[in-house]
């Protein structure tokens, strides 16, 4: 039994292409119908569940009658648009049969990184939650192409379990779980049933990057754990074809590996704050700040500020390095990169003096800043 997996309240659970389709085209019926049933079982149980769900593309050839997956992603992405229908109207069918509803959210990751669009997600999916409904996520492929040609909705779902303070995300794929050696090269290879997701060693187990392996491999799995972890969700990758495995996993089962999260949960504003992927610029900050951040728990002042790159606008995200070079922290500035160039070195009490108007005392707010 799984210590750690006693009293989940909340969980994402992420089916990806190769588990939902019957050789890259078509929705594997049979496989959705039996993990509905199992979700099904988990709200019985008052587990919250939303599903981040692939197969868009997949359903969408069926429909149109493309026999081979197209190489251009436009027709990819109409694919999608077609495929989306069918994919969720087979879900809330599904759902049917146990008296639930499903619901579609398409999602971005731009979505989760801009404050409002955030806030929104996050109210709109808590909301459905609330109503017993179960959220059926996926990358809105019109708009972009991240999971079409990454293979990331891995990383998607675990943005989700960040916006929602999920317990853990669920990553169901086509294999066991994380071997130490690739399974399909070396027959001795051995399943890791629990790590910390933060342990060095499992880069390597999870072999190639993301580029060289192209779709969905263990090391944007690997990432999403992380990712996850940040805000406190232990991740499973488990085999999605393992007889009832949703209900075993959260039963505690060893089933798949688990990746625990080894950090506790961190305030939800500062949750959404690690969530964040796109960093628009980076501070230099002098030895005094870098204290003042570190080790007394302040904000980052102007004064401070020794360089400023990039291009941000006022809310967005900026690193902040030290003269070495080094990461100390991330936060949402107050002011556009410009602004931040005229303040870099002066003091808060002259911010009005040289812009002509003042926004906030603070470059970034305590609140908003996430030491590295
Ligand atoms: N989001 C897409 C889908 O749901 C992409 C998956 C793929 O590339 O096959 O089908």
């Amino acid at each position: 039994m799984r210590q750690n997996l006693k009293n989940i309240r909340r969980c994402v659970i992420k089916v990806g292409s190769a588990l939902l389709t019957d050789d890259g085209r078509g929705l594997s019926q049979s496989g959705i119908q039996r993990w509905v049933t199992q979700i099904a079982g988990l709200r019985a149980q008052g587990i919250e569940v939303v599903l981040v769900s692939s197969g868009a593309v997949a359903a969408g050839m069926a429909t149109l009658g493309m026999e081979v997956r197209p190489h251009a992603l436009n027709l990819l992405q109409a694919a999608a648009a077609v495929g989306q229908m069918g994919l969720v109207q087979h879900y809330e069918s599904c759902f049917k049969k146990h008296g639930l509803h499903a619901a579609q959210v398409l999602l971005t990751h731009e979505d989760l990184a801009d404050r409002t669009r955030y806030l929104n997600a996050r109210s709109t999916l808590l909301s459905l939650l609330e109503l017993g409904v179960v959220p059926i996520v996926n990358e809105n492929d019109t708009v972009v192409t991240d999971e079409i040609r990454f293979g990331d909705n891995d990383t998607l779902g675990a943005l989700v379990a960040n916006l929602l303070e999920a317990d853990l995300l669920l990553v169901l794929t086509d294999q066991d779980g994380l071997y130490d050696k690739d399974p399909r090269l070396s027959p001795d290879a051995t399943l890791i049933t629990e790590a910390g997701s933060l342990d060095a060693s499992l880069d390597a187990m999870a072999g190639e990057s993301r580029g060289d392996l192209g779709r969905g491999g263990m090391s944007t799995k690997l990432s999403a754990a992380r990712l996850a972890a940040r805000s406190g969700a232990h991740t499973v990758l488990a085999n999605g074809r393992t007889e009832n495995i949703i209900n075993r996993v959260i039963a505690g089962d060893g089933l798949g590996t688990l990746l625990l999260a080894d950090q506790s949960a961190v305030t939800a504003r500062k949750r959404w704050l690690a969530g964040h992927l796109q960093m628009r610029g980076e501070l230099v900050l002098d030895k005094g700040a870098v204290r003042v951040l570190r080790q007394e728990g302040k904000s980052l002042l102007a004064v401070g500020v020794l360089l400023v790159s990039g291009s941000f606008l006022r809310g967005e995200m900026v690193r902040c390095l030290d003269e070495q070079g080094q990461e100390i922290a991330c936060g949402l500035s107050n002011y556009s990169a410009s602004e931040t160039q005229l303040i870099a070195g002066v003091s808060s009490s002259q911010i009005e003096a040289t812009l002509g108007y003042v926004a906030e005392e603070e470059l970034i707010h305590r609140d908003n800043l996430v030491l590295v």
